[in-house]
């Protein structure tokens, strides 16, 4: 349904560091080669949380990165070159409307025209546009607009001109126009200055060139296609070629957000059938597909819970009791929403801690809105307590707000509805199996219990929603519409015994990795000794080696890091998910051991402390292959320490990336090395 899509953001200088979402900077690696890495790490919400500015986290990183390819492939000079041919063509359509005596909006015009039409003259045209498969745009009874694009030809121009004449070919075409209105005079603001000088934008404009080059990209990417990605909360599971498959079908991808309901049936049944089947998976009453991430989800479900507190008479209640263990999304959603976010402590095995719960509960009794929590909690435990702190903040008034990030360990266990929950996301490109590498884009459906129902999102152009509305969360009314075919197929394919069955082998898998490696490496939480579907590795012994030179040297073994750092400093957090058999899970684990040991040789002093395989890793192909190789370990330890690197390698394409340049230079123009600072 046209979405997802990407917009694009800039700003002077001076605001850079009130840019939302995630920015690519430049930085340099080992060998002193440019290195793009997301810059402002450490400004990014997950560590401002409620001082953060924006709530993004899943962004729209794929569409960003298709758009960027269009302008890779057309370059400057085909991008104006289609530019312009809208343009002629637009013009051409506003001289041939005109000459059938219809008012229309007048130059300068690019693509889009207004056309009015007179007293209820838009139903009418509406009608044998319809019947001639074209849908206009309605402004109001006697307006429609028009919009062309690049795909748009003259033949479509023509039926245009036959519709607007009252379903009779009129006595012109575009080709009688395209003389006088093909070529519209030079215009106040024409750009004169030159765009996409970088290289890029020049070298790959024949489909053989642009493949390879993608081609290129894609196998400096240490992906799902070369290793699990044990991303603790952020599961990476398989994104199976069947559940992909429906994406590509024009009768999912080419329907416009706001067709008339009547054209879109199969839309509307997919739609009814995953919420029915989100609401069974909840326990919820109501489903609003519409945000497009966990975070506007967040927000959205807020916004609900705001209300009901309205609808109540107690719109005074504003304050959000948000765990100090939370992702950092919460508070900055809260923040988003016009809360106030008061912080509740953990104890020492990572738990709520209850009584700071049941004090602070009572303390803002009279303002208490929600708590926000996560279950199985970021910590990677069933938090035991988790119904008795929902009945701590119903008793105060307050509402519950679950983070379902997590919800991959509990689909056909357990459910937000049953726990006590009244409001949850969901991420359908965690758990549901849309793709999400690299950033996005992302589902993230609320679900919400019976009383709030009536405040689920609503939309102004197609009615949707619930019957007090919260207005729209996003531009379309069922946000990315047309992946919603990738959960609907997990969904489908899997049936319920099959979804239950994953969550059980979700929680399996993460016990396994967590026992196999607890002699090296010992889980920080634990509850009656198990972990739920993550367990956090703690390392923070280690005082000569960070998570970071583990989280680098398992490139080297050919593995993505896990989740590095978070929700506790010091530590990787590991979920393998149901997609990882148990000979990748091995391969996992044996290369821990195997790292372990290494990091015991730098702790023991028995290696130097600076230069060793963890503080230089990781080690590229032409590092490895210099000639002047003078580390004080060998190339093989470097670059094949298990014997299975022989028959499949992955090679880091750059070395260690240096972090203080990195943040000096949050910018990246891409031009030379010598436009930064250092
Ligand atoms: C991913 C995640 C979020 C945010 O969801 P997005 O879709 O990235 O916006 C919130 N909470 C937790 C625990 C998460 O893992």
């Amino acid at each position: 349904m046209a979405a997802p899509h990407a917009a694009f953001f800039a700003t002077r200088h001076e605001f850079k560091r009130q840019m939302p979402g995630r920015i690519v900077g430049v930085s340099k690696d080992s060998r002193g080669r440019p290195a793009l890495r997301l810059a402002l790490g450490t400004r990014e919400q997950h560590i401002r949380r409620e001082k953060a500015t924006s709530n993004i986290c899943t962004a729209q990183a794929l569409l960003a990165n298709m758009a960027s390819l269009y302008a890779c492939y057309h370059g400057p000079a085909g991008l104006k070159q289609i530019a312009l041919r809208i343009r002629s063509l637009t013009g051409i359509l506003a001289a041939g409307l005109q000459r059938l005596g219809l008012e229309v909006s007048p130059a300068p015009r690019f693509d889009t025209l207004k056309i009015g039409l007179g007293e209820d003259g838009a139903q009418r045209i509406l009608k044998i546009a319809e019947a001639h498969q074209f849908n206009l745009r309605v402004i109001d009874a006697h307006t429609l607009g028009i919009s062309l694009d690049e795909t748009t030809n003259p033949a479509e121009v023509n039926t245009l001109f036959r519709i607007f004449n009252a379903d009779k070919i009129p006595d012109f075409a575009v080709s009688d126009l395209a003389g006088e209105a093909g070529v519209p005079a030079a215009q106040d603001g024409d750009r004169t200055s030159t765009y996409l000088q970088h290289a890029v934008f020049q070298q790959n404009h024949s489909e053989t060139d642009m493949l390879r080059y993608i081609k290129r990209l894609e196998s400096r990417d240490l992906s799902l296609t070369a290793s699990m990605i044990p991303l603790g909360s952020c599961t990476m599971k398989l994104n199976a070629a069947a559940e992909m498959f429906p994406v590509s079908w024009p009768e999912f991808g080419r329907i416009h957000p706001f067709a008339p309901l009547r054209q879109t049936r199969g839309y509307q049944h997919l739609f009814e059938q995953l919420e029915q089947w989100l609401c069974e998976i909840t326990g919820f009453a109501g489903i609003s597909l519409q945000p497009n991430a966990g975070s506007q989800g967040e927000y959205a479900g807020l916004l609900v819970i705001r209300a009901y507190h309205q609808s109540l008479g107690q719109a005074q209640r504003h304050i959000c009791l948000i765990p100090t263990s939370a992702h950092g999304t919460n508070p900055a959603s809260a923040v988003m929403a016009g809360m106030t976010v008061v912080a509740v402590g953990c104890d020492t095995n990572g738990n709520i801690d209850l009584s700071d719960l049941r004090s602070k509960a009572l303390m803002y009794e009279s303002s208490l809105s929600c708590l926000m929590i996560t279950y199985p909690s970021t910590h990677g435990v069933f938090e035991e307590t988790i119904r008795e702190i929902c009945d701590i903040i119903h008793s105060h008034g307050g509402q519950v707000y679950m983070d379902g990030a997590n919800m991959n360990a509990q689909v056909g266990l357990t459910s937000p509805g049953h726990i006590g929950a009244d409001v949850c996301h969901l991420n359908l490109h965690k758990t549901f199996c849309i793709p999400h590498g690299g950033g996005g884009p992302g589902v993230g459906p609320i679900g919400v219990a019976g009383h709030l129902v009536e405040f689920l999102p609503g939309h102004n152009v197609i009615n949707l929603g619930g019957e007090n509305p919260i207005g729209a969360v996003s531009a379309a009314p069922w946000g990315s519409a047309s992946i919603l075919t990738i959960s609907w197929m997990y969904i489908a394919l899997m049936g319920g015994e099959g979804l239950t069955e994953a969550t059980r082998y979700a929680i399996l898998t993460a016990n396994y990795v967590s026992k196999r490696l607890e002699k090296h490496f010992p889980t920080l939480y634990r509850s009656r000794g198990l972990v739920a579907h993550e367990c956090i590795l703690d390392l923070r012994a280690f005082k000569n080696v960070t998570a970071e030179d583990v989280a680098k040297r398992l490139m080297d073994y050919g593995f993505h890091a896990p989740t590095l750092s978070w929700p506790v400093a010091g530590t990787l957090m590991v979920e393998p998910t149901e997609s990882e058999s148990k000979t990748e899970l091995d391969r996992f684990c044996d290369a821990m051991i195997a790292i372990h040991a290494e990091m015991t040789a730098v702790e023991s002093g028995a290696v130097d402390a600076k230069n060793n395989l963890l503080k230089n890793a990781p080690h590229t192909a032409d590092q490895i292959a210099n000639d002047s190789w003078n580390r004080p370990y060998t190339r093989e330890q470097a670059a094949f320490p298990v014997p299975g690197l022989h028959d499949y390698k992955f090679w880091p394409h750059v070395g260690r990336i240096d972090n203080v340049f990195g943040d000096r230079n949050p910018v990246c123009s891409c031009a030379g090395m010598e436009n930064y600072s250092g």
